[in-house]
């Protein structure tokens, strides 16, 4: 959804409230230049956007809402449902312009002349929040890095790991350098 901004900037003390659906129904995110993670939108509703022009043009908006995406577990790599909370301030200076803009490239991807766009704002408010862990229960056991079974699903048959507590430690060395 785009909003036009053209109005509420040029009256100070002016106030507007939006209920903007949005329209996208997966996450994007991009590593480097060609590499792409997409995550499925599970559930969304509006985001109810207050724009309030606190003066000398500049905006001041605030959003609420909450969306679901689903993101693999970390060990077993099953979908797990995540409600990310939404909500967020930002100051937009209108009195920029978007070549002035472009130094501050969050601000820049959202807003074109005097156009808010919702969509893309409300993805740079995921990414802030995007969980830096997601397992699909505390105590899971993750897939067996042998055979790929679920051992969540019971054991595999695959041997134990090695009880020499040397080999031991080793891999819990492994596993926290997964963790980080
Ligand atoms: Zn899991
Ligand atoms: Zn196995």
């Amino acid at each position: 959804m785009q909003i036009h901004l053209s109005d509420i900037s040029s009256i100070d003390g002016k106030c507007m409230q939006v209920s903007a659906g949005l329209s996208f129904d997966t996450v994007d995110i991009h590593y480097g230049s060609h590499q792409t993670d997409r995550f499925p939108v599970l559930r969304k509703e509006p985001l109810e956007l207050t724009i309030a022009n606190t003066g000398n043009r500049v905006l001041e908006l605030s959003g609420h809402g909450e969306i679901t995406v689903g993101i693999p577990c970390d060990r077993c790599l099953k979908e797990v449902a995540v409600t990310l909370p939404l909500s967020f301030q930002r100051k937009i200076d209108m009195k920029l312009t978007d070549e002035e803009r472009v130094y501050d490239l969050d601000e820049s991807s959202y807003l074109t002349g005097m156009d808010l766009d919702v969509d893309r704002l409300v993805c740079l408010e995921i990414l802030m929040c995007w969980p830096l862990k997601v397992l699909c229960r505390e105590d899971c056991k993750g897939i067996c890095s042998r055979c790929g079974k679920d051992l969540n699903e019971g054991p595999c048959d695959c041997q134990e790991e090695p009880r020499d507590p040397r080999m031991a430690a080793i891999s819990d060395i492994f596993r926290k350098f997964k963790e980080v």
